[in-house]
């Protein structure tokens, strides 16, 4: 098999990626990608954070870069746009118009982190600490929130939660439960995330299982669940690089995942958004 497209990549704008759109679909056309999407941390009107995200006063810029680039490759490569959202209740509104207005074509749902009604960021997958069963239950909560809220063409990372985690607990098996059911009862497909190999990595030290996890994709075999892969790009070297494929590769046969046609997925999420 090979790795042919993404619907998950960043650029420089987020504060913690390298490069630009235009490099990243250069490098991409070179790997023989079929596809390739935007997805970049979402910017969100009245939030400031530096790091995580770019600032709402780039939108027009983003789209003005990736139209730039479009048009130069569309003899080589598909392209789409598209930006990687935390589900909140106060953002949903401007999330549909971002696809109403066709700002952008589509939205992946990576629940990094919450937000409350005053906008304020609320924490719950922490890095170096483990989590609580608290900040757990919260993560799945939103997740499943915006699994139902039809606005998401898929999850990125639905595992995310394992980031901190030592072990396989009770409580990481019920949310995993409840994450796979409400997903195939919404018809939403999970992404294998293919930085989170890097991240794995780079954790090993803290002895934690990180993601993409063993447990959770089990889980997943075992169901309907629809799976996609997207490469979460930060890092221009992530493109066609031939060691991460290679951990992709025996992770999917290693946990027996069948992967839904993505062009597929694309459509049918296209034509539910026309009916929003
Ligand atoms: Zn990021
Ligand atoms: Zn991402």
């Amino acid at each position: 098999m090979n790795i042919n497209y993404t619907f998950h990549s960043h650029t420089y704008r987020c504060g913690h990626a390298e490069g630009d759109i235009e490099d990243y679909v250069s490098l991409a056309i070179k790997s023989h990608y079929r596809i390739f999407g935007v997805s970049d941390h979402v910017f969100l009107p009245g939030v400031y954070e530096p790091r995580i995200r770019g600032d709402y006063s780039l939108l027009e810029e983003y789209i003005d870069a990736f139209n730039l680039s479009k048009n130069k490759h569309k003899d080589e490569i598909e392209m789409h746009l598209g930006f990687e959202c935390e589900y909140a209740d106060v953002f949903i509104d401007y999330y549909r118009s971002l696809l109403v207005d066709n700002k952008v074509e589509y939205l992946i749902l990576g629940q990094h982190n919450g937000f409350d009604d005053n906008k304020q960021f609320i924490k719950y997958v922490k890095n170096h600490a483990e989590d609580t069963d608290e900040d757990l239950n919260r993560y799945a909560f939103d997740l499943i929130k915006g699994i139902k809220s039809g606005l998401f063409m898929y999850v990125a990372h639905p595992d995310l939660m394992f980031v901190s985690a030592k072990e396989v607990t009770p409580e990481l098996k019920v949310l995993t439960k409840e994450i796979i059911d409400t997903a195939i009862k919404y018809d939403i497909p999970f992404e294998v995330n293919i930085h989170g190999f890097i991240r794995q990595q780079k954790r090993e030290k803290y002895h934690v299982i990180g993601y993409p996890a063993g447990y959770f994709w089990d889980e997943v075999s075992k169901s309907k669940a629809k799976v996609v892969y997207g490469g979460d790009f930060h890092e221009l070297n992530e493109v066609g690089n031939s060691v991460l494929k290679a951990k992709f590769i025996e992770f999917i046969n290693k946990h027996n995942l069948h992967l839904t046609d993505i062009k597929e997925i694309y459509k049918s999420y296209r034509k539910k958004i026309s009916e929003i």
